[in-house]
């Protein structure tokens, strides 16, 4: 065998994979499809782990508008990836690192690196084998100690960046003992006016991907409601599938039963019978349940959270979204979210709030609907009500604090104003000089230390914290003394950097530098939320136009 064909990969390794494609148009939930297939397995007591191909040209999600393609998710060693690995940690209850999300960008970047270095000498450098190679790399090195990868592959079949990675996957397999890979393929099954399901689109897409020399073993339907028996049928017959292979995913009123779905539909039976498994399974009666004990617990009382922010996009702050609804399952609450467009608030249209039983600043950039988040945290100091201020609303209550209660008039981030005469919150020391914009804040998990006795060390229980962060700025140390005698209690903090602002005589003031959010899962929520919630709960009976304490 040429070398440039030679994997050096050792196909006794015994690791077990599950490619999932997708079909027709995106946005059909692939990623949940795939994380529920994991948290299904999971519960059979294997270990679980998955990998995010995105086939963009972006090294990482870390430089894109969360407008476009929803919250940039940190992960713990700092990368900054696509939303997708949040709902992987978030199902699978596990931590990823930045070898869990694929990029051309990066797999590109890598190949030409090692072309300048010389390491391909004489040869010509091609997408097959060098990318396909290095792709084929990565997923096995992510893969590497444990039972099952679920790898998904972003976009649609079809689409000219796809490519070069369902050439590596079509590769893999052939590389791999058959019984150790799966192709799952998501597709849509549309209505027709007259309430038929429609199978073509899923037809034409199969046929795509078995253009390029894949062939799926399962198939699932998205469509509102169930498959038909008819539909599978037909989907079986001209996929080239077994019947018992078309599974349906049909809406849920939350994402979290998806799981619960596709165990009634069996998926995970076959899956495992796939990938021979069942002897290595845990028995049914004694795999884990919990999953499902606690999505589907009943809720007690509902609760208004007031979230404002630039985007009205539920993506665009999906894990506060999702931080919300864990807390929401450890209380007993179900909580609405309403959007408060932060370029629209001010001073006068505090009415946005008063339904509200807590407020929400998330984290963001730039100065688009800065005033909007100050005048918010105004209102939720002044007014009592429960405050969750998150990265950038961990800095707002810094400047809004200055203004109104030390009377620094036009005090502000200098990232906002670069010009203000009071710049409490200021850039990082490390990022003065800095000139690349991709993977340059302060990112990742850090250890915050936290004074005892304070809000704060109630709500994480003990005198440290480990949590996420993605910013360039902070408080401006010169200010931290002035700050602290006007009564601002910096209860946290990493070195000279603050990370935690509580305020004494208030029923819930928090702010933290960090991002608590991308921490909570089902069954564990971020603590800070679930205080945040149980605050929010205890203040629902306020009468209107005044808060009783
Ligand atoms: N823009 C702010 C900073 O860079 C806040 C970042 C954020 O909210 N994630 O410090």
């Amino acid at each position: 065998m040429p070398e440039e064909f030679q994997t050096g990969y050792d196909p006794s390794k015994g690791d077990n994979f599950i490619f999932v494609t997708g079909g027709v148009m995106s946005g059909l939930g692939k990623g949940i499809t795939a994380a529920s297939i994991g948290r299904l397995l999971t519960n059979a007591g294997f270990d679980v782990t998955a990998v995010k191909i995105d086939p963009y040209l972006n090294v990482d999600a870390g430089t894109m508008n969360p407008y476009q393609h929803g919250e940039v998710y940190v992960l713990k060693d700092g990368a900054e990836v696509d939303l997708d690995l949040g709902n992987y940690e978030r199902f699978l209850d596990i931590d990823m690192t930045a070898d869990h999300n694929i990029t051309t960008g990066k797999t590109y970047r890598h190949v030409i690196e090692k072309e300048r270095a010389g390491d391909y000498l004489g040869r010509t450098v091609q997408i097959i084998p060098h990318i396909t190679d290095d792709i084929k790399r990565r997923i096995r090195e992510a893969a590497d100690g444990t039972d099952v990868c679920i790898v998904e592959v972003g976009g649609t079949v079809g689409d000219i960046e796809g490519m070069p990675f369902l050439e590596a996957l079509r590769q893999f397999a052939h590389e791999e003992d058959p019984s150790d890979v799966l192709f799952a393929h998501v597709t849509l099954v549309p209505f027709s006016k007259n309430g038929e399901q429609k199978t073509k689109p899923t037809q034409h897409s199969v046929k795509e991907l078995r253009s390029i020399g894949l062939q799926p073993d399962l198939l699932v339907g998205r469509s509102p409601t169930r498959l038909d028996p008819e539909t599978r049928r037909k989907i079986a017959l001209f996929c080239d599938v077994e019947p018992g292979a078309v599974f349906s995913n049909p809406d849920v009123p939350d994402i979290y039963r998806v799981p619960l779905v596709l165990e009634d539909e069996g998926m995970h039976e076959f899956v495992m019978a796939h990938l021979n498994l069942h002897d290595r399974a845990a028995a049914p009666s004694d795999r884990d349940t919990s999953w499902r004990e606690i999505v589907t617990r009943e809720p007690e009382t509902s609760l208004e959270i007031a979230l404002v922010g630039k985007y009205g996009l539920e993506d665009a702050y999906m894990s506060i979204h999702e931080a919300l609804k864990h807390a929401g399952f450890e209380l007993g609450v179900d909580i609405s979210v309403n959007w408060v467009a932060s370029d629209e608030m001010n001073d006068e249209h505090h009415d946005r709030l008063t339904n509200a039983a807590g407020v929400v600043v998330p984290g963001g950039f730039g100065s688009r609907g800065t005033e909007g988040k100050i005048a918010a945290i105004e209102y939720a100091r002044t007014e009592s009500i429960p405050f969750l201020g998150l990265c950038l609303g961990f800095q707002m209550a810094v400047v809004e604090y200055a203004r109104n209660v030390l009377d620094l008039e036009g005090a502000h981030s200098a990232e906002v104003d670069s010009d203000t005469p009071y710049p409490v919150i200021d850039l990082l020391p490390e990022q003065v000089d800095l000139d690349d914009m991709g993977g340059t804040m302060r990112l990742g998990a850090h250890e915050t230390n936290i004074e005892a006795d304070t809000l704060a060390s109630k709500i994480y229980g003990g005198t440290t914290c480990v949590e996420r962060h993605r910013h360039r700025y902070e408080v401006n140390p010169e200010y931290i003394d002035e700050l602290t005698e006007a009564g601002l209690i910096f209860s946290g903090w990493c070195g000279p950097r603050m990370e935690i602002l509580e305020l004494e005589d208030h029923p819930f003031f928090i702010g933290t530098q960090f991002h608590p959010e991308f921490r909570s899962r089902p069954g564990r929520a971020s603590p800070p939320f679930v205080h945040f919630t149980r605050a929010a709960m205890s203040m629902q009976k306020r009468p209107a136009g005044g808060v009783e304490l």
